[in-house]
């Protein structure tokens, strides 16, 4: 007899996770690719309706269809609504972050955008760490004024602080972990402890919800709704989708969520597009496990050289017995399997006062851009290539000096995501670059 997908999912269970992103639902009932070994992709924005009916119960069910995949076929009716390529796409992210659903967007910012939209009228509240990547901080300062909708800044390194800021419209607490670029971490139990506090005496509808980007760690470092984050924001674009080619982002979260998420998405439109949800499904997600595992044994490494390398103050990462974090490091960063899994991100700041170490700074990364052959001057991260960046001088530029300082962002500090080069190789040049800087 003719082994089915059927009778092999029966098993699923036994195996591991890193062999689930490689092989994903296996039998979907958004599209029938039994006898594919690679899913197909899809690009067809309008979608045939056997009859007028089909089409309305399409429209009505809208977005309910696909809570449960296994059990009921979706309607396609639009491109913008749902499609299956996607589809399948936000059913193994789901499951690879732990949650009950997935809506996947045009970009980590659109995902963003919907995460915090779908909880927030005029007049209420979000509170987020001071320190965001930059997108999201010119979303908070430059448009939620605009929609009436008040934003404070905590230090969520401290949790308890929470106390004295949460206000009757709080609807929302957002921070990312590990924190770019400094690579500290915010303990996302504690902070949903906090959290709790208040919950505990408001109805359900106005619940605070803990929302976290988990872009830097990804699911294979840390699992944030198992933590107490009610939602998950990722950039795609990054280490998940990991080879640099396509922008995306998604949250995952509780079923709850899934109708107004699906509803914010075809009104507000940052749909994201099959092509670029097939590449994600086809090569991110399948190869993450075994690309972290080997940007992390680099990460290591490379953390070891630079810690007793003379022209540098300080190391931060997340691997390091030195790592100022390092309890909640070990509980929060861990593998599927249990493993600590301090991800691919490091953090250096070279020694000098704040103007040496930031003409320092520049120098290495100059030195980078024209001579290194293994690393890349350039922005974003989570790719097989190593990228360098200088956030005091790039990334987080429009923070003012005084910010930046107060947030720990150096004049002297270089951000490093590593690539699936061989480690001796990114040694070599970044000690080249060292040896280059005064
Ligand atoms: C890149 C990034 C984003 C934004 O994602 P885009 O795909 O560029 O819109 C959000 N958060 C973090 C931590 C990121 O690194």
């Amino acid at each position: 007899m003719e082994t089915t997908a059927r009778t092999r999912r029966g098993k699923k269970s036994d195996y591991r996770m890193r062999t689930h992103l490689i092989h994903g639902n296996f039998e979907s009932k958004r599209w029938d690719y039994d006898h594919h070994v690679i899913p197909p992709i899809s690009s067809s924005t309008t979608f045939r309706l056997s009859s007028v009916e089909r089409a309305a119960r399409g429209f009505s069910e809208f977005p309910s269809a696909v809570l449960d995949p296994g059990v009921k076929h979706p309607i396609y009716v639009y491109d913008r609504y749902d499609e299956p390529t996607r589809g399948m796409l936000e059913e193994n992210l789901a499951y690879a972050e732990g949650g009950d659903c997935a809506v996947a967007f045009s970009s980590g910012m659109a995902a963003i955008s919907a995460a915090l939209g779908i909880h927030i009228s005029a007049g209420d509240h979000i509170l987020a760490h001071r320190m965001l990547y930059g997108g999201t901080h010119n979303l908070l300062r430059l448009w939620m004024p605009r929609f009436r909708v008040a934003v404070d800044y905590c230090d969520l390194l401290h949790p308890t602080q929470l106390r004295k800021l949460i206000a009757p419209r709080t609807r929302v607490v957002y921070f990312e972990t590990p924190i770019n670029p400094t690579m500290e971490l915010i303990d996302i139990s504690a902070v949903r402890k906090v959290v709790d506090e208040f919950n505990s005496k408001r109805p359900p509808d106005r619940h605070i919800s803990t929302i976290v980007d988990n872009t830097f760690a990804t699911p294979f470092c840390q699992r944030p709704l198992q933590l107490g984050a009610d939602l998950v924001v990722h950039s795609l674009t990054k280490n998940i989708g990991g080879f640099g080619t396509d922008m995306g982002g998604v949250v995952i979260g509780g079923t709850p969520f899934y109708v107004p998420l699906m509803q914010y998405r075809r009104d507000f439109g940052g749909v994201l597009s099959p092509k670029a949800a097939w590449a994600f499904l086809v090569y991110g997600l399948p190869t993450l496990a075994a690309r972290i595992v080997n940007q992390q044994k680099t990460a290591m490494r490379v953390a070891e050289f630079l810690k007793s390398h003379p022209k540098i103050a300080r190391v931060v990462y997340p691997g390091l017995d030195c790592f100022p974090q390092r309890d909640l490091a070990r509980r929060q960063m861990v593998s599927y399997d249990g493993k600590f899994a301090p991800g691919h991100m490091l953090y250096f700041v070279l020694k000098g006062d704040h103007e040496t170490a930031r003409k320092a700074a520049d120098g290495f990364a100059n030195h980078v851009a024209q001579f290194s052959y293994c690393m890349t001057l350039a922005v974003s991260l989570g790719q097989i290539k190593t990228l360098v960046e200088i956030p005091f001088s790039m990334t987080h530029s429009g923070l003012s000096a005084e910010e930046k300082l107060q947030t720990g962002t150096d004049p002297g500090g270089i951000r490093i995501s590593f690539g699936l080069e061989d480690w001796h190789d990114i040694i070599e040049d970044i000690r080249t670059a060292l040896d280059h800087i005064c």
